[in-house]
């Protein structure tokens, strides 16, 4: 499956084009990532810039997938301008349907946890994420993905993962993990209860090698990575590289 990291940043990074002469990780737009070279998770407001950026056709997405609607996440004005290059089907939780069929070219599915749909060339089951909305009746997704044998796990926005989650994914096998780590490597954050520090990725990974969901050598990229909190990225890359965390910048292509 290949993948590109259109945004890796979190929801404390300003909305502003990055200047040319940035290097990786200096500048980071909300984090969204085009899988299959045509299903995009998450479209929030620094999506369109950022297909022009790293040369996507936006007539080529044909679907979108949505964690949940924090605004780095959600934009109702950057998926009616993906909308507008031949349309687009998006699934997301059932409250957000109303706004979405709202939108010129939008058909939107609801997602619901533990039913998988067919979404482009993906199979996608919705799992529960361990993290906060302001509306009660929504339920923040992680995501299983499946192209033919191949099984990667899309796990953000989240803290620890639910213990329903680890229910739903315990006899599964995952060949890569996108990962939350908004908190990086600071120690006494509040946000660690609906967001992952690179502490709590490590424990994690760890018990999901033990328990063979996840290969020993499988990527696990970082992203969603917070401005305030995390060290410089060519810091924080170099020092996570040797124990096979990958720490994702903008315009980052990769396969698993
Ligand atoms: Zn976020
Ligand atoms: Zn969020």
């Amino acid at each position: 499956m290949n993948l590109l990291f259109l945004g890796t940043g979190a929801a404390d990074w300003a909305p502003e084009p990055p200047r040319p002469d940035y290097a990786p990780g200096e500048w980071r737009g909300f984090t969204s990532t085009l899988l299959a070279d045509c299903v995009l998770v998450d479209c929030g407001p620094t999506v369109p810039a950022a297909l022009a950026r790293y040369g996507v056709d936006p007539a080529n997405i044909t679907d979108l997938l949505i964690t949940h609607s924090h605004g780095d996440h959600y934009n109702p004005a950057a998926i009616a301008q993906l909308a507008a290059h031949g349309g687009l089907r998006v699934y997301a939780d059932p409250m957000l349907l109303p706004e979405l069929n709202a939108i010129a070219g939008v058909r939107a599915t609801p997602l619901l946890v533990g039913q998988s749909e067919s979404v482009g060339p993906l199979k996608v089951m919705p799992v529960c994420a361990n993290h906060h909305v302001p509306r009660p009746d929504e339920q923040p997704y992680h995501f299983v993905l499946s192209e033919g044998e191949t099984t990667l796990f899309y796990a953000l926005d989240g803290a620890w993962l639910p213990t329903e989650t680890w229910l739903a994914i315990r006899r599964l096998h995952f060949d890569g993990i996108v990962w939350d780590a908004t908190i990086g490597d600071t120690e006494g954050d509040f946000r660690i209860f609906e967001h992952n520090s690179i502490a709590m990725v490590r424990l994690m990974r760890t018990t999901l090698i033990r328990q063979k969901v996840l290969g020993a050598d499988a990527p696990v990229w970082l992203t969603h990575l917070a401005r305030t909190l995390c060290s410089p990225h060519a810091e924080l890359a170099a020092a996570l590289a040797p124990e096979g965390l990958r720490v994702t910048y903008d315009g980052l292509r990769e396969s698993c």
